[in-house]
């Protein structure tokens, strides 16, 4: 699940990245991410882990990862091909959801390149990018499916849908923005509009900002009241304090973050939010070699989440044992979950929930 940074120049993105990169998780354990220099794999925090590691004894704990994917180059005019554009567009349409990262932060050290600070007009920089170029690939599906639709009836919703979003989008109004029956939301995963992607603002706060989440900050008031209109959400930040946390051990961070006034960082406060914002969830596997978080989509049947360990887990699917994560808590062990009923052997039907830990049954 790869999202992508982008913002303007000056905005702190580097700063971010390589907060990112410095806590990355250890990509030994990640082999289905792909390692590249702008790309950086973050561990979600799951508090759970440490739990079934004591439980099980186990040998080793592997966390569910992201990876956060550095877009950088975006400048006014990209959709025009100007500076990397056109590349820079393409690596957009790789990423599941983006992460903007906003300048919320005063220093007339560091120059804008807009001048001043003003969140608002930069989000518009960026985004009309975004729709400029879904307004292009629209028009041209427009004029096709006019043709198309002469001899095939079956396409009227799909061009009142084309001719709906071409007016949205020549408003300057991202694709995200409007409502979609569930009919027009499976015509637009096949219309792969960048502008329809999720989207994460990234506040990035003065210093002395992020204790109380930029409340006093005016950009960051005007950016929240943006982001409800877009049902965007917005997680602040400060990226000079992250690169420092990045460099800390575990014990160090907790004593910094408290030192701060903060419960978490703002990387595990980004990595989190973007797990919701992706309808993410996580089943877990224990046993003593290894206790380990599986990243599944909300709605995932146990084949499917087996799946994601191994294909043949998937093909050869029997049932899967499952357990609720706070039952065994509550229970303390496996065979005392067992004894009341609550170790429960499911089918291809079956729903993984978040919490569950399963040990799959399948034939090879
Ligand atoms: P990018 O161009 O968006 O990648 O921006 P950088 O990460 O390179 O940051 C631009 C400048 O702003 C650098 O000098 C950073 O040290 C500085 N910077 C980044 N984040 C913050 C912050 O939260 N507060 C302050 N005061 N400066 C920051």
């Amino acid at each position: 699940m790869k999202l992508g940074i982008v913002g303007l120049p000056n905005v702190g993105k580097s700063t971010l990245f390589n907060a990112i990169t410095q806590a990355g998780a250890e990509s030994a354990n990640y082999p289905f991410c792909t390692i590249e220099p702008n790309i950086g794999v973050v561990a979600v925090p799951d508090n759970r882990l440490q739990f079934l590691k004591d439980l099980y004894q186990s040998e080793k704990v592997i966390p569910a990862a992201i990876e956060f994917y550095d877009i950088a180059g975006l400048v006014r005019g990209a959709s025009k091909g100007e500076g990397l554009g056109n590349k820079f567009l393409s690596h957009i349409r790789e990423v599941a959801s983006i992460l903007q990262v906003v300048r919320c932060f005063e220093d007339s050290n560091i120059t804008h390149v807009d001048g001043d600070v003003n969140p608002l007009r930069d989000i518009e920089t960026i985004n009309l990018e975004l729709i400029f170029s879904d307004l292009e690939m629209v028009e041209r599906r427009v004029q096709k499916t006019e043709k198309l639709v002469k001899g095939d009836k079956s396409l009227l919703p799909e061009l009142s849908l084309l001719k709906r979003l071409q007016a949205a989008l020549e408003e300057g109004l991202s694709a995200r923005s409007l409502e979609y029956t569930e009919e027009e939301q499976e015509l637009l995963k096949t219309f792969g509009l960048l502008s329809m992607k999720p989207i994460i603002y990234v506040a990035n706060v003065a210093e002395d900002e992020v204790a109380d989440e930029g409340v006093n900050n005016p950009h960051v008031q005007r950016l929240r009241e943006f982001a409800k209109t877009e049902d965007a959400e917005v997680v602040v930040i400060c990226a000079k304090i992250e690169a420092e946390i990045a460099e800390l051990d575990e014990e160090e961070k907790e004593i910094f973050l408290e030192e701060l006034g903060l419960q978490q960082s703002g990387l595990d406060r980004l990595v989190q939010a973007s797990y919701s914002l992706l309808g993410l969830i996580s089943y877990l596997t224990a046993g003593p070699k290894e206790v380990r978080a599986w990243t599944i989509k909300r709605g995932t049947k146990a084949p499917q989440a087996a799946g994601k360990i191994h294909t043949d887990f998937e093909r050869g699917f029997i049932r899967a044992e499952v357990v609720a994560y706070n039952d065994l808590v509550n229970c303390g062990t496996h065979a005392a979950a067992k004894e009341k009923g609550l170790v429960r052997l499911e089918g291809k039907e079956y729903i993984v929930q978040d919490g569950d830990v399963i040990l799959f049954r399948f034939n090879v």
